[in-house]
């Protein structure tokens, strides 16, 4: 088969997995920026209920845990992440406060108006930001905050290359007004939105690739898939330094009223 036609929709999951595993981030994103985002909450107390849904292996959910109280439960669809991510738990002396747990997005195990914070970097595309907004509401108590790293536009025009990329990736990716209007739309009064720096993808989250490529690459040698993946995320990175002025992740910051 040519390898023409396949999109990174089409990899085995377990490969993209595994080479996931080897980052510490799955998302562009930095210690920095999730205390940024976590500087605009109101104070949190010790029984504060917290999810970061869509977790990953808990890059920032540890950084998080660090700095509030309360309880984390981690939530990603892979229970290799989970795996991690409560090994992570255990190496930050975070066991007792930060939990992992495989599960749904799109069905997740909280009641409603138990939460007092819903944290998710990079993540909410995997339900589609607005109706993501919409269903996690429902399990906030009044008053508490969403904090959703997400893929925007920052011009209302773009090359159509970039254009067409992202149409294929995630046609939900919109201009920051519209997804702050889609916020208050779905009752938040939006607190803040901020761009994230280049150097969260650049520094925290392609620069760790390149090692990781090579030995992926070795590890699983004439295996056409894998060298698909890793030239996929190659391309993306590529389409990253040309066109960065037209799109980025933005941090928004809403809560319930
Ligand atoms: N938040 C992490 C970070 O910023 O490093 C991970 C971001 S990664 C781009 C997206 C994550 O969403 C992955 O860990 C993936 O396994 C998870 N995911 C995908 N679909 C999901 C679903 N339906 N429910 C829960 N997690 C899901």
């Amino acid at each position: 088969m040519s390898n023409e036609n396949i999109s990174i929709h089409d990899f085995d999951f377990n490969l993209i997995c595994e080479y996931f595993t080897n980052l510490e981030r799955q998302g562009p994103g930095s210690p920095e920026v999730t205390l940024k985002a976590f500087s605009f909450i109101e104070p949190l107390t010790d029984t504060a209920c917290i999810a970061d849904i869509g977790c990953g292996t808990g890059g920032q959910t540890m950084t998080l845990a660090q700095h509030c109280p309360g309880q984390i439960t981690g939530i990603d669809l892979f229970p290799l992440f989970i795996d991690l991510f409560n090994r992570n738990a255990t190496k930050h002396n975070l066991q007792e406060r930060v939990k992992g747990i495989t599960g749904d997005m799109a069905s997740l195990p909280f009641k409603e108006e138990e939460l007092d914070l819903i944290w998710s970097e990079g993540s909410i595309y995997n339900i589609g930001f607005e109706k993501g907004l919409n269903e996690w509401r429902k399990l906030l108590k009044r008053g508490g905050y969403i904090a959703i790293s997400e893929a925007s536009w920052f011009t209302v025009e773009r090359p159509a290359k970039i254009h067409d990329f992202w149409m294929d990736a995630y046609p939900e990716i919109d201009t920051v007004s519209h997804k702050v209007a889609q916020m208050e739309k779905a009752g938040y009064v939006p607190v803040a939105t901020f761009i994230l720096p280049e150097n969260c993808w650049t520094d925290h989250f392609y620069a760790p690739q390149i090692a990781v490529q090579e030995m992926f690459l070795q590890q699983h040698a004439g295996n056409p898939t894998a060298e698909m993946l890793v030239r996929e995320q190659r391309r993306e990175k590529l389409l990253y330094d040309k066109y960065k002025e037209y799109y980025g992740y933005v941090f928004y910051i809403g809560k319930k009223i």
